[in-house]
């Protein structure tokens, strides 16, 4: 049996049906005791209500998603991007969250140039360690499937991230969130998550279906697609993560149809089966 406190469940997972209060009474209701928060939904009611609702219900944040997309090639755009990455880390400190998700952004279709696209997210990243530190929050470089490359993150495998966190050298700071989701096609994944070590601050579950219909949008419950999840957890843990285990499901065409409290109780099922 895997420990249930360490089932968190990502806001994603249930983003159509529930505002922020009532997924953590939803959560509350499962008997769970953890919740991964979405910022858009923090912002409909602000950090301050959210941090007394989780306090008075008891269920602990174990990160916000997400901040980033720092890698416009106008400076002025840019300048604004970072200055929004820091509320961000300033909202997770007030809600207690311990890690912000960090994307890094896209190829910018004005100059197409990808190795610029990184140079600039890797110098801001670094620019926001010294908030982030000070805010108390870790930032959590998560690579995304190289497929979202063009729109959301040139950071595209556990390598690379592993690569950024050496460069930036803050490593009480930048750490890397692994997601299943993201990385399990990688021929390289064991190794680079041996390399990440105590790196790793997040683990996101959900699994690829064979007939994905959306790249981002269409993530599939752990077991009904081809990720050997079990694997990747045991990676992760044989690089000495002992935290949180998201599920992180976005999902308009079926999970997001269903009734919420239901969605929950087969995640909590499939925690047991299938991760
Ligand atoms: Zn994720």
């Amino acid at each position: 049996m895997l420990d249930e406190k360490l089932l968190s469940i990502h806001q994603a997972t249930v983003l159509q049906q529930w505002t922020l209060k009532q997924a953590i009474e939803g959560i509350v209701r499962a008997k769970l005791g953890a919740i991964s928060v979405w910022r858009d939904k923090l912002k409909e009611i602000g950090p301050a209500e959210a941090a007394r609702l989780l306090d008075g219900n008891g269920v602990a944040a174990t990160g916000l998603s997400f901040a980033g997309l720092i890698t416009s090639c106008d400076k002025a755009e840019a300048a604004k991007a970072r200055d929004e990455v820091r509320r961000v880390f300033d909202e997770a400190a007030q809600i207690k969250a311990p890690a912000v998700v960090f994307v890094a952004g896209g190829v910018d279709p004005r100059d197409k140039d990808i190795a610029a696209a990184r140079s600039r997210a890797l110098e801001g990243l670094a620019s926001l360690v010294p908030h982030a530190r000070a805010a108390g929050v870790k930032i959590a470089l998560e690579p995304l499937h190289p497929m979202i490359c063009a729109t959301r993150s040139v950071l595209s495998t556990v390598r690379l991230a592993n690569q950024w966190c050496d460069a930036v050298g803050a490593e009480d700071v930048v750490g890397i969130a692994v997601d299943t989701y993201a990385v399990w096609w990688d021929p390289e994944l064991e190794e680079s998550i041996a390399k990440a070590g105590k790196r790793i601050c997040a683990f996101h579950l959900s699994d690829w279906l064979v007939d994905t219909q959306d790249l981002r949008l269409d993530r599939g419950m752990m077991g009904d697609g081809v990720i050997d999840i079990p694997r990747i957890r045991r990676m992760v843990e044989a690089a000495g993560y002992t935290g949180p285990r998201e599920v992180e499901i976005f999902s308009a065409r079926n999970w997001w149809k269903r009734n919420p409290d239901e969605v929950v109780r087969v995640v909590k099922e499939r925690y047991q089966t299938a991760v």
